[in-house]
């Protein structure tokens, strides 16, 4: 006894990080799904990758379950549709150095990684050339960069997802960024508090709070059932450390594209005391067509939540236009 459990990893996180279900079989199979469904099992890049504990909270037999829809490669993402491309947003003309974007004032985001513990069918950096994401911190130029550049204020760490760092790095990260004095806050964008909560540790917290910046973290959730008990207790113990907790969501056809659905969500989020922050509208990205939710139906559910939800639990629906200096509201 005493043997197996000193041979158990010392980071339960990262383990389950490295060992992610990526065989569409497998999974059919284990949410005993009709083999019929239209699965694709070819994809090479961006494939299945979702963690173990985010699947159990999915639904036995059920193929619209709102938390399979996000994960499972279908065949519809190989259709070619007019106006989906592999670059939306045109990111990549926003870089000031590879892995440091600039489109608004005040803000830049840090594409601190490439890598994330699930891949969401809809994302929008699905086909970005993540090859170029070099080691972040013994990359002198991007932080001479922000030093430089007294207009910023804030640095928005994103990815792929900046909580697959390590503790150590993070820790080291969040250190040289608070050295830049013109630095107000820190904003962390991560889906981890979501679908692998355990990340939530104690050394993890230690460094968020040790820092003079105070921080943001914005969290990703698109559907109540996505936020179980293990969830919120990471939420829990992230606003217990002082950080501001929001969410943001993207509007998804068949996922939460309904009334009862987005009330239910903001419900639950704020039962652990984190506001809705944006719900955004899906960026047409090549693969994604399927998710988007027509305009008529959009309009409809803003003025459903704005009639039966008090105002801060209202996400402000948000779509991103490129080469504008904001997120564009509806
Ligand atoms: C969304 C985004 C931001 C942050 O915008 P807010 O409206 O402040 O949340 C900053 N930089 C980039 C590149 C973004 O896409
Ligand atoms: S976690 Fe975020 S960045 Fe990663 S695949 Fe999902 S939406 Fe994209």
């Amino acid at each position: 006894m005493q043997q197996a459990r000193l041979s158990l990893p010392l980071n339960d996180w990262q383990n389950e990080l490295q060992h992610p279900i990526n065989e569409v079989r497998y999974l059919i199979d284990r949410l005993k799904l009709p083999t019929t469904i239209s699965a694709d099992t070819t994809q090479q890049r961006f494939g299945l990758r979702v963690p173990n504990s985010y699947v159990a909270r999915m639904r036995l037999g059920d193929m619209t379950d709102p938390l399979l829809r996000q994960v499972l490669p279908l065949l519809e993402e190989q259709q070619v549709i007019e106006n989906f491309s592999t670059d939306p947003l045109n990111e990549r003309l926003a870089e000031k150095t590879p892995q440091l974007l600039c489109k608004y004032q005040g803000r830049v985001l840090l594409m601190t990684t490439n890598q994330c513990a699930i891949h969401c069918r809809y994302c929008f950096r699905r086909h970005y050339p993540w090859t170029k994401i070099g080691d972040l911190l013994n990359n002198q130029i991007i932080f001479d960069k922000i030093q430089a550049d007294h207009s910023i204020h804030e640095v928005i760490l994103s990815g792929g997802d900046p909580l697959t760092l390590t503790d150590h790095d993070l820790a080291e990260l969040v250190q040289r960024l608070a050295q830049i004095r013109h630095l107000k806050r820190l904003r962390i964008h991560s889906r981890m508090p979501i679908v692998l909560p355990q990340r939530i540790n104690e050394t993890l917290l230690a460094s968020l709070t040790a820092t003079r910046l105070p921080i943001v973290m914005i969290i990703h959730a698109n559907h109540a059932q996505e936020i179980d008990e293990t969830v919120g207790i990471a939420l829990n113990q992230l606003i217990q450390a002082g950080i501001i907790v929001l969410n943001q969501s993207v509007l998804l056809r068949g996922i939460n594209d309904n009334v009862i659905t987005l009330i239910n969500l903001s419900e639950t989020l704020f039962s652990y005391r984190v506001l809705p922050y944006y719900l955004h509208l899906l960026d047409r990205v090549h693969g994604a067509a399927h998710f988007e939710v027509a305009m008529e139906t959009v309009v409809n559910l803003l003025e459903q939540l704005r009639c039966q939800l008090p105002g801060y639990l209202v996400p402000q629906f948000v779509r991103e236009i490129a080469g504008t200096p904001y997120k564009q509201p509806l």
